[in-house]
């Protein structure tokens, strides 16, 4: 069976590396500096990813405005499930997220700092990431970006605009998001700042240029570089075509 031109960037790290930095100072050049400063308390961060998962930002916002309203962390864990999905449905998966959510304050509710999180401050990388993603409801990406965005550690959040574009450009072969954080990770500079601004220009330029059907090759500061560009040029598929390729393809992502 054909399967077509696929995605593959064998790469060395070091190419990798470079090409990431690369990205970032065209990146920067586009959409400019970001300051790292959190944008919102621990817990509202941490609460508000679990709502953003295949959730739009608008969504999210209401669903956490909702589940708010509902009262303090404690009056939520002691709140029906189903008043919680309720309050949260206009994040998608409503019924699975409300007692995820419900049990991971609880858990927190009971840990030595209660709903403080700063002790995550203290704690080693991996500890912290690990304390974390203990929780139900917490995967790689919220457990990134909260100890990035709140507590400064060099840790980089991959989400859906991050995973797609560094993907296509080639700085990762084609995988999953969860790979993706260890093999982004691996390769970019421990530099709290510098992951910062790839993060959040990486995800404007996924909203804005790079999107999941589509992409607008023609204004895109990235196509010089860019493998799926150097393949499909202006018909650079979907990148659900994208992944069933590399199912298709047992070899595709292995070094050629
Ligand atoms: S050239 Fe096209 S596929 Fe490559 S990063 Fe830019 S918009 Fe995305």
């Amino acid at each position: 069976m054909s399967t077509g031109p696929v995605l593959n960037a064998a790469r060395p790290d070091k190419e990798r590396a470079e090409l990431l930095v690369w990205i970032r100072e065209r990146l920067h050049g586009e959409y400019g500096d970001r300051h790292l400063d959190p944008r919102r308390e621990p817990m509202h961060e941490l609460i508000s990813t679990i709502l953003s998962q295949r959730t739009t930002w608008r969504d999210e916002d209401a669903a956490y405005r909702e589940l708010r309203a509902l009262g303090d962390w404690n009056a939520i864990i002691a709140a029906p499930t189903e008043a919680v999905a309720h309050a949260i449905r206009r994040s998608n998966y409503p019924e699975s997220k409300a007692p995820r959510i419900q049990e991971t304050l609880r858990r927190i509710r009971d840990s030595p700092g209660g709903y403080d999180l700063d002790f995550l401050q203290d704690l080693p990388v991996k500890d912290a990431l690990k304390w974390l993603t203990d929780l139900p409801g917490v995967g790689a990406k919220t457990a990134s970006l909260v100890l990035l965005f709140n507590y400064g550690h060099p840790v980089f959040p991959v989400d859906t605009h991050v995973h797609r574009i560094t993907t296509r450009v080639g700085a990762i072969p084609v995988m999953g998001e969860q790979a993706a954080h260890r093999a982004l990770l691996k390769v970019l500079p421990p530099d709290p700042p510098f992951l910062y601004e790839l993060h959040l220009n990486l995800l404007k330029h996924g909203q804005q240029v790079c999107s999941w059907s589509g992409p607008k090759c023609g204004v895109c500061v990235l196509r010089d570089r860019c493998d799926a560009y150097t393949i499909f040029g202006n018909n650079v598929p979907s990148f659900s075509e994208t992944v069933k390729a590399k199912a298709r393809t047992p070899r595709a992502g292995k070094p050629a």
